[in-house]
């Protein structure tokens, strides 16, 4: 509720506290308004307008008269000279200067840096707590009068604000169990934290609105005659879930939007914890529920106190909801939490023994053994926020990433180019494999290759938003590449052909516009489209092409491609099975060595041996992952000049070695060399660089063999 008036805050208050010292109030407020009577808000109205929205909030927790003036109190201190605390105290008393002292304390952070004051405003909320837990609850309707009110900012501070606000603020607000500022302080801050993601989704929930509340409602008239049937006293409502539920269950499993259906919540709240199990006993009868998705938090609280049961069913259309099950009890904890147990009649804090509060404690003791705000924050954070982890750089910039994050995301995360050519990381002082995944306080540094390039497999081993899209727009790209400069091919060589044969010439007009005359504007769509078989050059789009000639003297494509098919099998080119390939001639590698592919615009891709010179030389986007077919019975050939001294013999122990190792001498030619030695040409086959490797040991063991020596062809 938003009070624009003090007199509406009174009544507020006089409604859940007919004794509330109004004195009091009435003085806060005057002082309030006199301390911040020059002073306006973002949006340009009166600042009063906040101190009192922030007191309205406390109201609508009801709570105690203490809490209200301090909200009221809250900015003065540090507004504005006339009000030290000293003076407040003066004027209010110990307790109240010692929750607007709190108050002010968290506003005021020192650092600069964004990722230590971050730290240090969770620090000081955690802190505030020992005064009083008032602090906390003055800081969270503060925070949620001002992200309702961001005005005319700039978009990066808005985001900035936002993202704190889901960071901290929001999970603050769960630990003690208070649903209604949770979810409000979330509802605010999405739209400004990720405005993309937000306009999408509200756009995809758009679509489906109608369909969705028609759904809610059969399901509520089927609800209803259930409690009806066991006369139960209960209340229905029902929801689309919120745009922020949807992000995050987006974003954990890893799905479009499309297939969110999930977005149908409906809560049944009863007078009875014997009507709730009687409600949930009828709707698993009734319909299949889900049993991963089926809880009871009635028997079992959440440790901020929250009590429910949830089961997800699926009607007989297939439609998913989600049904919530409490007591009005229940229900109340559930929005206020904490500030349901305030007591303010006895005019004492929160009672001490409040499970709600044991977190806090923990946090308070772990800042004592803490020196290090950022350790405290990763701390924190990963106890606010179990699904996301905290990793530092070297320099320790702090990187929040979704659970399960490998060094890949991380990678990412710190720039798309370091993530693009990430080779290995060094994860706290070890080197491990990129694929390696991160767990909160990981320091890391990432090892970049100019020649390294992401692979299709990546994105098996990523879960952050950010590389899966950068990924796949990569491997995109990539495709795209592959498929135009493959479609080229197919059509340079069948070009090829009937040049020949009819002794034709066409100039680069003419090409363009005979596929033309097949839909396409330029050269490289129709490339893509052969490259990927959208698009074939049969007989029929020939006779389109070409009608100067006769059909059937057209084609004769098939033997190349069948000539080629023999080596495609030889060589897993990162999740294509066609792709035109061939060994790159300065390096010819070897099955068993480390190979690159790299995308060549005439001759597909060319397979380099990892080490070769050339491949230093490439342009980086245009390598490609692949790898040896373990299957293939590929024989490779390879030649070798061997220096040996002139022993009889010595050609007999060559080819015993290689008959040894089931190789094959295709060639052998034996030449003096100098007065005692003789340079021994040899070619064989082998089929693994191991093989290959086990000859060239043997060779060496020969007696008389001075030098082994490979030869590029
Ligand atoms: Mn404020």
């Amino acid at each position: 509720m938003k009070m624009k008036r003090f007199f509406e805050l009174e009544e507020k208050v006089l409604s859940y506290y007919s004794n509330a010292n109004i004195g009091l109030l009435k003085k806060a407020y005057l002082v309030a308004t006199q301390a911040h009577m020059n002073q306006t808000r973002a949006t340009n109205e009166p600042y009063i307008i906040h101190p009192l929205a922030v007191a309205g909030t406390l109201s609508d927790m009801r709570l105690d008269e203490i809490s209200i003036a301090a909200a009221l109190l809250h900015d003065v201190v540090e507004d504005s000279d006339e009000y030290p605390i000293e003076r407040i105290e003066d004027m209010f008393g110990q307790e109240i200067a010692k929750i607007v002292a709190g108050v002010t304390k968290i506003s005021k952070i020192s650092t600069i840096d964004a990722d230590t004051a971050k730290a240090e405003t969770i620090k000081k909320m955690i802190i505030a707590m020992t005064v009083d837990i008032r602090v906390i609850l003055i800081k969270l309707a503060d925070r949620l009068h001002n992200i309702q009110t961001l005005g005319p900012l700039r978009p990066d501070k808005k985001k900035r604000i936002a993202l704190e606000t889901l960071e901290i603020y929001a999970p603050i607000a769960y630990r003690l169990g208070m649903g209604n500022i949770k979810f409000q302080l979330e509802n605010y801050s999405f739209p400004h934290a990720f405005p993309e993601e937000y306009r999408e989704i509200k756009e995809a929930i758009g679509d489906k609105e109608d369909w969705a509340n028609t759904q809610l409602e059969n399901m509520r008239v089927e609800l209803q005659a259930i409690l009806d049937k066991y006369s139960l006293k209960g209340e229905i409502v029902y929801r689309i879930k919120r745009e922020i539920s949807i992000y995050r269950k987006l974003k954990k499993q890893d799905i479009d939007l499309s297939r969110v259906y999930d977005l149908l919540a409906l809560r049944v709240i009863t007078d009875s914890i014997e009507s709730c199990y009687v409600v949930m006993g009828e709707i698993h009868q009734k319909w299949n529920h889900i049993p991963s998705r089926w809880h009871d938090f009635i028997s079992q609280p959440k440790a901020n106190g929250y009590q429910s049961i949830h089961t997800t069913v699926i009607t007989e259309k297939n439609v998913k909801l989600e049904i919530q099950i409490r007591t009005s009890d229940m229900h109340k904890i559930a929005e206020q939490g904490i500030a349901a147990h305030w007591k303010y009649k006895e005019g004492i804090g929160f009672l001490d023994n409040d499970a709600r509060l044991e977190w806090f404690r923990d946090m308070i003791t772990m800042h004592k053994n803490n020196r290090n705000p950022l350790d405290f924050l990763k701390l924190v954070k990963d106890d606010l926020t179990p699904n996301e982890i905290y990793v530092f750089t070297p320099k320790g910039k702090v990187f929040n990433l979704s659970m399960g994050a490998t060094a890949i995301d991380f990678a990412y995360a710190v720039h798309t180019e370091v993530g693009e050519h990430c080779a290995g990381a060094i994860v706290n002082e070890k080197l491990v494999p990129i694929r390696q995944k991160l767990n909160s306080g990981d320091i890391i540094e990432i090892i970049t290759k100019k020649d390294s390039t992401p692979s299709a497999d990546w994105l098996k081993s990523v879960v952050t938003n950010r590389a899966i899209k950068k990924i796949s727009s990569f491997i995109q790209k990539r495709e795209n590449i592959i498929a135009i400069s493959k479609g080229k091919r197919i059509w340079t060589r069948t070009l090829r052909e009937i040049k020949k044969k009819h002794k034709a010439k066409y100039s680069e007009q003419e090409l363009k516009d005979k596929i033309r005359k097949l839909h396409y504007p330029e050269f490289e769509p129709f490339f893509r489209d052969l490259g990927v078989g959208k698009k074939n050059l049969d007989k029929k789009t020939l006779k389109i092409l070409f009608p100067e000639f006769a059909v059937e003297e057209v084609i004769i494509k098939k033997k190349e491609v069948k000539k080629n098919n023999g080596i495609y099998k030889l060589i897993n080119v990162d999740g294509y099975n066609d792709i035109d390939f061939a060994f790159a001639k300065c390096c010819n590698p070897i099955k068993g060595e480390a190979i690159v592919g790299y995308i060549t615009l005439n001759r597909g891709i060319s397979v380099h041996k990892e080490s070769c010179r050339n491949v230093k030389k490439f342009v980086d986007s245009k390598f490609l992952d692949v790898s040896w077919n373990e299957i293939d019975d590929h024989s490779y050939l390879v030649n070798y000049d061997l220096i040996v001294s002139d022993t009889p013999g010595i050609l007999n122990s060559i080819s015993k070695v290689t008959t040894e190792f089931n190789s094959n001498i295709r060639k052998i030619l034996n030449e003096k060399h100098s007065q005692n030695s003789s340079r021994v040409t040899l070619s064989f086959e082998v089929k693994n660089i191991s093989q290959l490797n086990s000859i060239i040991n043997e060779f060496k063991k020969i007696k008389g063999m001075f030098k082994v020596i490979k030869k590029r062809k």
